[in-house]
């Protein structure tokens, strides 16, 4: 009876621990699951009993590019699509470009010049860029006689009686004005008035003699000769043409009011306006004082400036 008891007990003892590993690796009875590992859309889940732990990991998306689109980097899903090029056009230095990546395609359009023009260098039409510099102005590097403002300088000229005399006065500048216009100088769309008061005084045995005869012509800074023309309007204004941005442009010139034109006690005074009606912002024509000996024999009124402009010629450039 007591054997009977002992394997008794083996028995149930050996199934009791057979019963316990099958729990144990069969079943998830005390707890301990096998789980697969998490994934973008699913939790750790037990392989045994099904039952899920914890979080789905959770897509992590590429950024989508100009080419590549937005995938998960862990389980390659598609997100979205590639952007595609954003493109900037060409200019006239460089291709077609993305905004986004830098990636060029074609040939960059080139510049649109125009030529270099007085007042300005060759420019490109189409994005600004300039080139070099503007033309160089006839006079530039010339050397002549200026006359500034409210400064008398020494002027000779031939005497009005004997040409053969030369005398010589004093010529000044005294006033200088830039308007729209007036009762005497008509204003005019796009023009404005360059007005200068010239006075020329003499004194002297030569003059009291022979008189002074004054002498003046037109000219340009940029081109040097305007071809002024000697006939008047019915309104007194002469043409002549400026370089103005490279077209010829018509411009006007009229001699103003005489203010003193006689002898006043030992001196002989002239003084005069002289206007030029010039597109707004012109700046080069010249009023030239020269020696009337070099008129004398002229049929015209008004020389060109190329005849008389020596270094005894006095300029003022009405700028
Ligand atoms: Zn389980
Ligand atoms: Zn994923
Ligand atoms: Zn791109
Ligand atoms: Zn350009």
């Amino acid at each position: 009876m007591k054997r009977f008891l002992l394997w008794a007990g083996v028995v149930i003892g050996a199934s009791a621990i057979g019963v316990l590993l099958f729990l144990i690796y069969s079943t998830c009875v005390f707890g301990n699951h096998v789980y697969s590992p998490a994934t973008c859309t699913e939790p750790e889940i037990c392989e045994r009993c099904g039952e899920s732990h914890g979080e789905p990991l959770g897509h992590v998306y590429s950024e989508a590019t100009c080419t590549e689109p937005s995938v998960c980097l862990r389980c390659g899903e598609h997100h979205a699509d590639a952007l595609g090029h954003e493109w900037l056009p060409a200019t006239c230095t460089e291709p077609e470009t993305c905004a986004r990546c830098g990636m060029m395609q074609g040939e960059p359009l080139g510049h649109v010049t125009v030529d270099a023009t007085y007042q300005t260098p060759s420019t490109c039409t189409r994005c600004g860029e300039t080139f070099g510099e503007p033309l160089t102005p006839a006079l530039a590097g010339r050397t002549y006689r200026e006359l500034s403002i409210g400064e008398p300088v020494p002027y000779t000229t031939a005497s009005s009686t004997d040409r053969t005399v030369d005398v010589t006065g004093t010529a000044e500048i005294t006033d200088y004005r830039v308007i729209d216009g007036d009762d005497v100088f008509p204003a005019r769309e796009g023009y404005e008035w360059h007005i200068a008061t010239v006075r020329l005084v003499f004194s002297g045995e030569d003059a009291q003699n022979h008189g002074a005869q004054s002498a003046y012509t037109f000219g340009d800074y940029y081109i040097l000769d305007n071809s002024i023309t000697g006939h008047a309007d019915e309104n007194g204004m002469r043409t002549f043409a400026a370089d103005w941005y490279g077209m010829r442009v018509k411009c006007w010139q009229k001699t103003g009011e005489t203010v003193e034109n006689d002898w006043y006690g030992q001196e002989l005074r002239f003084t005069w306006e002289e206007g030029v009606q010039v597109p707004k912002g012109y700046d080069g024509v010249l009023l030239i004082l020269h020696n009337f000996r070099l008129a004398e024999d002229a049929t015209r009124l008004y020389l060109p400036a190329s005849d008389v402009l020596d270094e005894d010629a006095l300029v003022f450039r009405l700028k």
